[in-house]
């Protein structure tokens, strides 16, 4: 099952493979050899036709009273998530925001790891925060190396746009972009963009106005 065109998974199928991952993971580490789409169901607030047709697409087919083997899926999983490799990370904007994920540092997942950070402020500048250099962003660059693929954006809005510019000419595939500032890049780079703001606002919006909503995920 790992000859998989990953083009063909659809993108909320793909949204949901570290959620899944994560708890077959645990399940793995508590010594189970096989799980129901109904417990996993439970586990991951998916309703079960959704868990079998996302598996479906990963050539994972569960065997009625048996389930899904444990095992099988977590090869699954670790490799189509690179779990076996470090993808390295930069991020640009040593604020609040910024400072709180380099303390982070995404420790529990394994496979992502923030490299170097770049900021403005002089006193931020070649200081270490949380295991992480950070530099200039004059020097981007210059440090930056080809072996970073992603960056995280907490800088100002208005500074958006001009840095992803920088980002992507250096190489950058992926940006996850925590300013409000909606950024163009060219068509091969991928921007995710996570407004915590409009998020908790929208959180909001949904007990007010839908208080007995019984799908956890307003898709
Ligand atoms: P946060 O928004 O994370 O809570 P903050 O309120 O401390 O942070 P912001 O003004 O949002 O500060 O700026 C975030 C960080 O981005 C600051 O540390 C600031 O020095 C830095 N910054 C501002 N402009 C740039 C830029 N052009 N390049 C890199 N870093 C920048």
């Amino acid at each position: 099952m790992n000859n998989i065109e990953h083009t063909k998974i659809p993108q909320a199928t793909a949204k949901r493979l570290p959620l899944y991952y994560r708890f077959i993971n645990n399940l793995y580490n508590q010594g189970k050899t096989r799980v129901s789409s109904k417990e996993l169901s439970e586990a991951v607030k998916v309703d079960s036709a959704t868990i079998r047709r996302d598996f479906s697409y990963f050539g994972a087919l569960g065997k009625k009273g048996y389930g899904y083997n444990v095992d099988h899926l977590l090869t699954f999983f670790r490799e189509t998530l690179s779990q076996d490799e470090v993808t390295k990370v930069t991020l640009i904007g040593v604020g609040n925001l910024g400072t709180a994920f380099l303390n982070y540092n995404f420790t529990k997942n394994n496979n992502t790891k923030i490299e170097i950070a770049f900021d403005t402020t002089p006193e931020k500048v070649e200081t270490n925060i949380g295991g992480v250099p950070v530099y200039h962003i004059n020097q981007l660059e210059e440090k930056i190396g080809e072996d970073i693929s992603v960056a995280i954006l907490t800088v100002p809005a208005q500074a958006a746009q001009p840095i992803a510019d920088r980002l992507v000419k250096a190489g950058i595939q992926g940006i996850l972009n925590f300013t409000p500032a909606r950024i163009t890049v060219r068509e091969h780079v991928r921007v995710h963009h996570i407004d915590l703001s409009v998020e908790l606002q929208a959180l909001v919006y949904f007990l007010k106005h839908y208080p007995l909503y019984e799908n956890n995920e307003a898709e």
